[in-house]
């Protein structure tokens, strides 16, 4: 990484394209329209564009509504690729993270930046400015802008962003990744006048009836324990998720709710898609989740936070994770 050479890349780029990953949490757009925010304010001609819909409890964030979406407007989004003369790469780091629009950037001929936090980042950019131990993309931006010395044009709109980002990808600042520079970003975006209160209510107060009963249901009926190895599943079907009303995003979070039992230090959630099963893992302490998924599920991660899938039926994937579950013991 040369913030030198990156320098005079964004000096001199005229159309930025920003992406984003798939299925866009709250540090993927907090930072894609941080970023955003800077880059217009300083003149530039700016698009964000993202693979796929994100949660309205997302849509707060000022000009949320310019964003493109790759899968609705692929024409327009392939257009502003060609245009670009510098692509930045927020929150991922393998083109195969954004799907088909990975293939377009791949084969764009602009200058690309990556600002990530994930492991092993993958070779298809020009710059890399990535810290696995920072605990989001969001807070990258900021130190990012510090160092381009640019940490004065910080507006409230930006601080507003980079906040959510922050504070979805630390769980409200409690994970291990939380620092003292974290407290101290925070810190500087209250006196820009972001008001953390609003933010948090407009993130997470904001379940639909249907969802908070999904967590009732997945909390008394679909959890199972075991105490013995550590660890708890959630497993929910189509037909349990349909019964509910699913909309995209209900489930987020609920992996989380088993690790908050004493004792539990590894917990996943096994969800039946349209084509295969997803699963989302957490863990704490020293299990490492992130080569649990890469080893049995076609996934990876963060250590404490992983993801991956399946292609058996929910059922074999439960008995195969169970299994598992075994072997680590042993
Ligand atoms: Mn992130």
């Amino acid at each position: 990484m040369n913030i030198g050479e990156i320098k005079k890349e964004i000096d001199q780029a005229n159309y930025i394209v920003i992406t984003t990953h798939k299925s866009p949490d709250g540090d993927a757009i907090g930072s894609s329209l941080g970023l955003y925010h800077y880059l217009k304010n300083r003149g530039k001609e700016v698009v964000v564009i993202v693979p796929d819909a994100f949660p309205d409890f997302l849509k707060w964030m000022s000009l949320s509504d310019e964003i493109v979406y790759f899968d609705k407007n692929k024409e327009a989004a392939v257009r502003h690729i060609e245009k670009s003369d510098l692509i930045f790469s927020l929150d991922y780091n393998a083109l195969s993270r954004i799907g088909e629009l990975g293939e377009v950037i791949g084969e764009s001929k602009a200058n690309k930046i990556v600002i990530d936090h994930h492991q092993n980042p993958q070779e298809f950019a020009n710059h890399y400015y990535v810290d696995t131990n920072c605990c989001s993309t969001a807070q990258l931006i900021y130190e990012f802008l510090d160092e381009l010395g640019s940490i004065d044009s910080l507006t409230k709109e930006i601080a507003e962003c980079l906040y959510c980002g922050i504070m979805t990808d630390t769980g409200s600042f409690r994970y291990p990744s939380t620092t003292a520079k974290t407290h101290q970003i925070i810190a500087h975006f209250l006196t820009l006048g972001v008001n953390g209160a609003k933010i948090h209510e407009y993130v997470y107060d904001t379940y639909s009836e249907h969802r908070l009963r999904l967590i009732g249901y997945a909390l008394t009926q679909k959890m199972k324990v075991f105490p013995e190895y550590n660890a708890a599943y959630i497993s929910l079907s189509q037909q349990e998720l349909k019964e509910f009303n699913f909309q995209k995003g209900d489930t987020e979070g609920l992996v989380n709710y088993p690790l908050s039992i004493n004792g539990i230090k590894f917990a996943a959630l096994i969800t039946e898609k349209e084509k295969d099963i997803s699963m989302s893992m957490r863990s704490k302490d020293d299990f490492y989740v992130n080569e649990f998924a890469n080893e049995h599920f076609q996934g990876g991660g963060h250590i404490y936070a992983a993801g991956g899938k399946s292609d058996l039926s929910l059922e074999d994937t439960i008995i195969k994770f169970e299994e598992l579950l075994k072997q680590f013991k042993n």
